[in-house]
């Protein structure tokens, strides 16, 4: 992998650039290398995974609850938290964020919760997932580098995410899939005029193939939003923190259920709500934050039951195309979170992926993807297990719409019957 040499790798007191707001620097989450803010994603001392570091705004925390209510009803918002200039909300950009938080009372009944139970419900952004956060942050930093084409590998939402922003932003786009995915995934991912290439293998063959070409020559001015603008992208989840506790009124949740692929959602969900204590914004107690994947895909779960602080890759086969990452990239970090907090990371089966979609579209009214499937599921079983607390509050993330999985629900999803238009009809039916 090609890593952008970076001079002066120990000054890191010098003027960050304007253009990205409260960040500072990269600095390494191993080894706590600080370099300068720039197209780099691994540290050059240690290769461990460079993250933003900010010098925040300090201060009364009211003066800036009141900012940012008085921001976009969008993730700019919290520009002051991001690593993007002051003048992002004036910029195109699809504007993402400001996604309901649902009280779920019927789900809540459902399973047993007493206490407050939320969806936090993500397919309600411009392209219908959570990533649509992710990206914003990311194209951001490609106009800052100059880059021209947006791309990524992509297990199917991410890959729509970019094509949408790149035509918003004027940007070329060419992004990579692996070739199985859902059909609407592929449409979506295509839909916007820029490249779509599906690549014959896993989610994994795909991330080291946009590896290879980050070093060809064939990769010159192209910004791979998960991979060197990782660090940017990242930041974009910690949105999701930002306003669950801002929809609670200042509040902490005592309990998050997150989904899993690479684990970077999950991580920097923490890193959101830990600012958010620190500055002063929400009351400083604890939180657990519990992950999710699916049976067919569980390495972070297995970890964690095993005890292990490495994460074994493994072979996808799961329904959950979208949490479908064989080799999570943050799985160690994800292990850390959970243990630290007094989490947990479950899995669920795809049948029980499958009842947990139509267990929240008929309590809730909300049409899940797969991967909601295995929040809602795992939820289910963290309650019956003991590991959640159902007196609580506990937010769960739903963070794409179903409309793009239907395959997962249509075998058992039609028409109660099909008749003829008479009363006669309906009635023999069984329905009147
Ligand atoms: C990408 C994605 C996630 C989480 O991905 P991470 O790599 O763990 O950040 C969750 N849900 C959906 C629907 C996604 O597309």
């Amino acid at each position: 992998m090609a890593v952008q040499a970076v001079e002066n790798s120990t000054d890191t007191t010098t003027d960050s650039p304007g253009s990205f707001g409260p960040a500072v620097a990269l600095s390494c989450r191993e080894c706590g290398e600080r370099v300068p803010l720039g197209p780099s994603f691994a540290c050059t001392a240690c290769f461990g995974p460079l993250e933003i570091a900010y010098d925040l705004p300090t201060g009364d925390p009211e003066a800036l609850r009141a900012a940012i209510a008085a921001g976009p009803n969008n993730i700019w918002r919290y520009a002051p938290l991001l690593p993007v200039p002051a003048d992002v909300a004036g910029k195109p950009s699809l504007n993402p964020g400001m996604t309901k938080l649902v009280k779920a009372d019927n789900l809540a009944r459902e399973l047993g919760v007493t206490g407050e139970l939320h969806v936090k419900d993500d397919s309600g952004n411009p392209t219908h997932s959570f990533k649509d956060r992710v990206v914003a942050i990311a194209v951001e930093a490609a106009r800052a580098f100059g880059f021209t084409t947006l791309s990524c590998s992509s297990t199917g939402n991410l890959a729509g995410a970019v094509g949408a922003a790149a035509a918003r932003a004027g940007l070329r786009s060419c992004v990579f899939i692996p070739h199985d995915l859902e059909q609407g995934k592929v449409v979506m991912a295509a839909v916007y005029g820029g490249e779509l290439v599906g690549i014959e293998g896993t989610y994994d063959d795909v991330n080291r193939f946009c590896s290879e070409l980050i070093g060809d020559p064939i990769g010159e001015g192209w910004g791979f939003v998960n991979v060197n603008l990782r660090p940017y992208y990242a930041e974009g989840s910690k949105t999701l923190a930002y306003e669950i506790c801002e929809q609670l009124g200042w509040r902490l949740p005592d309990q998050l259920v997150v989904p899993i692929a690479s684990g970077s959602q999950l991580t920097k969900i923490d890193k959101g709500l830990r600012e958010l204590i620190r500055l002063g914004l929400v009351e400083d107690r604890p939180y657990k934050i519990f992950g999710a994947q699916a049976e067919g895909c569980s390495p972070v779960s297995q970890a964690f039951k095993n005890g292990h602080d490495v994460v074994r890759p493994v072979r996808p086969d799961t329904i959950a195309k979208s949490l479908a990452i064989g080799n999570p990239a943050d799985g160690p970090y994800v292990l850390d979170i959970a243990r630290r907090t007094g989490g947990a990371v479950e899995d669920v089966n795809d049948a029980q992926v499958v009842d947990a979609i139509k267990l929240l579209a008929r309590t809730e009214g909300i049409f899940a993807e797969t991967a909601g499937g295995v929040t809602v599921g795992v939820t289910r079983k963290l309650i019956e297990s003991g590991a959640l607390d159902p007196t609580l509050t506990t937010v769960v993330l739903n963070t794409g719409d179903g409309l793009k999985t239907l395959d997962a629900v249509a075998p058992t999803s039609g028409p109660s019957a099909v008749i003829r238009p008479s009363l006669e009809a309906f009635r023999e039916a069984g329905l009147g």
